[in-house]
């Protein structure tokens, strides 16, 4: 069918009701490179504002880290923008093998294959691996891009209940008869900053004779004494059969995923997943600066060290404050408000004080679970904190939600 005028009418229609609901995202254009203080511009609005940002996945303060940015400028220079192909065609620099050798050598796996992203990761691998004889029970939490690879995936598949171990233990023996059972979960879960009992969840595969799968992408670089993620944290190094991560958050922060765990499983995704053969090689400018943040992460803990002890400061200030905090061990430290407007007045209040954060509510969460993420950086020093916790406090009073729970938040403003 043409693009008519009725066609045109009809989805336009479908952007108003998503307007009506108040769930449309605007972006904000942001004028600055990646960091703890960032200038930005509100939609709508023509002025700027230098802001303290509490939002971004710069975990370890890498995005604009001048070390890494001298490694970018060298990949550039010594191999170049681009490389103009997939992988098997004749995409591979020796930096992308050196790279996926460093990163096998970090996460304690056998081997690592790279990903134009880490969505690409989770969409490829599964298909790769897993066929109807299979079956895949994954958490109900899990990130948007694995439910895109299971559906992409030929295996049987079934949840259990989120971080749940009864349940999980059930499904995994109604399923004992499948040639593989593939355990499925987040190592941090991105909305409520929680992590998935990775201990537990590494016995009961042994116990059923089952495979774990994780997504690190919000613990590779800086969860675990030394930084190698939730196995780490757990004491599971090396127990993980398949692990995605992504360089685009603590590790870099531009693009780029891979898998890694077992050799055969690898080697299969350099064969079959798709969005490694249909799609181009990571560039090699963010390959090179990749080499560099490894480097820096091997080197030393201090960037981690630090963000451990800036989300400790802002994990104890903002409950000490009054604010209903989900309470965890990641530098993802969710303030709920339950109320998808109430979310996104107090996100603008925050905003004209100085400080970037974003109201997160139904379909990024579930409806009458909204919120203001904040996340952590090793970029913050505690007197930034120290302001931004202002900031909170006062526009927290405005509201008349300091010390509220959930039960008061919903009483206030409902859901
Ligand atoms: C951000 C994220 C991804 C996607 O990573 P990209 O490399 O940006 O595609 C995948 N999984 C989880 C859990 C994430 O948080």
């Amino acid at each position: 069918m043409a693009y008519s005028d009725e066609l045109r009418r009809t989805l336009g229609g479908e952007l108003d009701a998503i307007r009506e609901k108040g769930l449309f995202k605007e972006e904000r254009f942001i004028h600055s490179p990646q960091s703890s203080d960032i200038r930005v511009e509100y939609p709508g609005g023509s002025e700027t504002r230098d802001v303290i940002n509490l939002c971004a996945n710069n975990y370890l303060g890498l995005s604009s880290h001048p070390d890494v940015i001298a490694a970018a400028h060298k990949g550039l220079d010594e191999r170049g923008f681009g490389m103009s192909s997939v992988r098997f065609i004749c995409g591979t620099q020796d930096v992308h093998r050196e790279l996926e050798g460093r990163l096998s050598e970090f996460l304690g796996t056998e081997e690592t294959i790279l990903f134009p992203s880490c969505l690409d990761a989770n969409a490829g691998v599964f298909e790769a691996v897993l066929g109807p004889e299979d079956v895949l029970i994954s958490d109900r939490l899990v990130h948007a891009s694995i439910i895109d690879g299971i559906r992409l995936c030929k295996a049987q598949h079934d949840t259990y209940k989120h971080a749940n171990m009864e349940h999980l233990e059930k499904k995994l023996q109604q399923y004992a008869d499948k040639r593989s059972r593939l355990i499925v979960t987040d190592g941090v879960f991105s909305m409520d900053g929680d992590l998935a009992p990775l201990d537990r969840i590494c016995e009961l595969a042994e116990q059923y004779d089952a495979m774990v799968f994780v997504d690190d992408a919000h613990a590779s670089g800086f969860l675990g004494k030394t930084g190698r993620g939730t196995p780490e944290h757990f004491g599971v190094m090396g127990k993980i059969d398949i692990l995605t991560t992504t360089l685009g958050k603590a590790l870099g922060g531009a693009s780029g995923g891979c898998v890694s765990g077992r050799k055969e499983i690898v080697e299969l995704c350099r064969q079959r997943a798709r969005p490694y053969l249909f799609s181009n090689s990571v560039a090699p400018p963010i390959v090179s600066a990749a080499l560099k943040v490894l480097d820096i992460l091997s080197a030393s803990t201090e960037r981690r060290d630090k963000l451990e002890e800036n989300t400790r400061f802002w994990r104890s200030a903002l409950g000490e404050a009054g604010f209903a905090i989900k309470q965890g061990d990641s530098p993802i430290v969710p303030v709920m408000l339950y109320n998808a407007k109430l979310a996104q007045d107090i996100a603008r209040d925050l905003y004209a004080e100085g400080i970037y954060v974003i109201g997160f509510f139904f379909p990024v969460v579930p409806a009458g679970q909204a919120r203001i993420r904040t996340q952590l950086s090793a970029d913050h020093d505690i007197p930034t904190l120290q302001r931004a916790l202002e900031a909170f406090r006062k526009v927290g009073e405005k509201y008349g939600i300091l010390g509220l729970d959930k039960k008061g938040i919903i009483a206030k403003y409902g859901t």
